[in-house]
């Protein structure tokens, strides 16, 4: 059996709960090593720590790289305390065991995040901490190592139960998690380096991820699923605060990102707007005068789809737009923030989940998207496309209105965000009809202007909503029937890429229409 916790090496960037957990180290009579920074905070607060340097009996040098990297502390993490010839060693050398390793790393992604220079990036690159962790935590049968400030209070009272030793089975996990951090750490200095080359097909490529959220189930009851975080500052669901409700589950997790991914594409400086989402495609996008009037309009474009759905905004959500949004039942409101009297709405519906972020996530930001396939996962550039007036291209007699102009640009942001095919009708800034995931863009035609007739007929409506829309198609129609489709129930305008080996025949097609039809030159499909 272990001897009780005797030695500890503290070295650490992030000093969250250190002082503490030192203290309580100390005061269980273990012996504390540190390095520079953390040897000077420990011993501000009063507490017996012997230095590194000390130990090694070397200065830590160049700029820090060199403080650790040295037998005395590696031969101490690594070395098997029942192993004759390993206890052999230790004395000839003058070797002393450390049974706890505390590191937390250079903030290499912080600094990354924080948009650091090139020679500032590399300078963060720890080395020494992760080849320590990596000893610790291969030597786990003899050997503590945390990473984590969350672990810290968890091995004291793991001390307390086991008379200043620690057990097993929790040191196993110590170490899982270690090498985690050690695995993810370097994900993410490859990962900036491919970006830093412009390298987007690197040979080898890591990902790594935090467990931020076990989920009850996954897409359905019978999978198991969790969600990790990526270490991105992106705005959104998972860097939301959540102020009520159960805890989100993966649909949701799902259905929410796709809605304010969505919602980020409007401009809160130019008008309020919500996006309602099921199944992750939207029944309703519209922008209003307020953010109640953005929400009904929304709403109206597929009432019965909304039921049970997702709601984004651009802007804090208000009292009046929670008070509306609570006459059906939702599952979660997304926002860039919610005042007070909104907040007191919505605390009456327990069920209800309200997120709120700091702001909204930048549509044209870069990043990489991935998606597994049997044997490997596709790693793509996240679609970042944002069309304006100034990139379309009039291929008819008849260039569209202003009216249709704003409309159809407002078509084509939403036409980004539905599964493919997507065809979406909008009148005066809302959807009044939506096609998607259908494997013929003709059935999508048809399918959002039967949704949008249907909605019509509820309403009470002397004429379907479509009549004077204008739509947009995410990508070319390969043949003039989906156009005449859509012309048919009433669309006066069109936005679509271009680029069919027919697109004469389609132009020609929305001539004889009376068409006004425009070519953006860039395909938003999305499977
Ligand atoms: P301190 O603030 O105590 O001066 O430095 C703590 C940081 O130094 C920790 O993040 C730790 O991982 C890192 N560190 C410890 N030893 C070495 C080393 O030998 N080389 C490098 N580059 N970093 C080290």
């Amino acid at each position: 059996d272990l001897a009780p916790l005797a030695r500890a090496l503290i070295s650490v960037s992030d000093k969250t709960g250190l002082l503490d957990f030192a203290k309580g180290l100390a005061e269980r009579g273990v012996e504390l090593l540190s390095t520079g920074g953390t040897a000077s905070m420990l011993r501000e607060a009063g507490l017996k720590v012997r230095d590194v340097a000390e130990v090694t009996g070397f200065p830590e040098m160049m700029d820090g790289r060199v403080k650790t990297l040295h037998p005395k502390v590696h031969g101490g993490l690594l070395a098997l305390r029942d192993n004759a010839d390993h206890v052999a060693a230790m004395e000839t050398h003058g070797i002393e065991p450390i049974d706890l390793l505390v590191v937390n790393l250079y903030p290499f992604e912080a600094t990354v995040a924080k948009g650091a220079d090139y020679d500032t990036c590399i300078e963060n690159i720890d080395i020494g901490g992760p080849a320590m962790i990596r000893a610790a935590a291969k030597n786990h049968a003899h050997v503590a190592v945390v990473v984590d400030p969350e672990d810290y209070a968890k091995v004291l009272g793991d001390m307390d139960q086991h008379e200043g030793r620690t057990c097993p089975r929790f040191r196993r996990k110590l170490a899982q998690r270690a090498y985690a951090r050690t695995a993810a750490y370097d994900a993410a200095v490859s990962t900036w380096l491919a970006a830093a080359i412009g390298d987007a097909a690197p040979r080898r490529r890591a990902f790594a991820g935090t467990l931020a959220q076990t989920l009850r189930y996954g897409e359905n009851p019978h999978q198991s699923a969790a969600f990790y975080t990526d270490g991105s500052t992106r705005e959104g669901v998972a860097t939301a605060a959540q102020h009520q409700g159960k805890s989100l589950s993966y649909n949701n997790i799902n259905d929410t990102d796709a809605a304010f991914e969505l919602v980020a594409e409007f401009d809160p400086a130019e008008a309020p707007a919500c996006a309602i989402i099921k199944h992750a495609n939207p029944c309703g996008v519209a922008r209003g005068a307020t953010l109640l009037e953005a929400y009904r309009a929304a709403y109206d474009c597929d009432r019965t789809s909304a039921f049970g759905g997702i709601v984004a905004l651009n802007r804090p959500l208000d009292a009046a737009t929670a008070e509306e949004i609570c006459q059906i039942f939702t599952e979660v409101v997304i926002a860039p923030g919610a005042d007070d009297a909104a907040k007191a709405v919505f605390a009456a519906k327990k069920n209800l989940r309200l997120l709120t972020t700091a702001g909204l996530p930048d549509p044209r930001s870069p990043g990489l998207a991935f998606r597994q396939v049997a044997g490997g996962f596709l790693v793509q550039d996240r679609d970042n496309g944002v069309i304006t007036a100034a990139d379309l291209k009039v291929v008819t007699r008849r260039a569209p209105t202003e009216a249709e102009l704003k409309d159809l640009l407002f078509a084509w942001k939403v036409a980004k965000h539905v599964k493919s095919n997507a065809i979406v009708y909008v009148k005066a800034g809302a959807t009044v009809g939506v096609g998607a995931g259908q494997m013929s863009r003709v059935d999508s035609t048809r399918i959002a202007a039967r949704k949008s007739a249907d909605m019509a007929e509820a309403l009470g409506l002397a004429e379907p909503t479509v009549k004077g829309s204008v739509v947009a198609s995410d990508a070319f129609f390969p043949f003039p029937d989906g156009l005449l489709t859509a012309a048919e129930a009433g669309a006066t305008a069109v936005i679509q890429p271009g680029g069919s080996m027919r697109d004469d025949e389609v132009i020609a097609a929305a001539d004889a229409a009376g068409l006004a039809m425009v070519f953006t030159g860039q395909r938003h499909f999305r499977h």
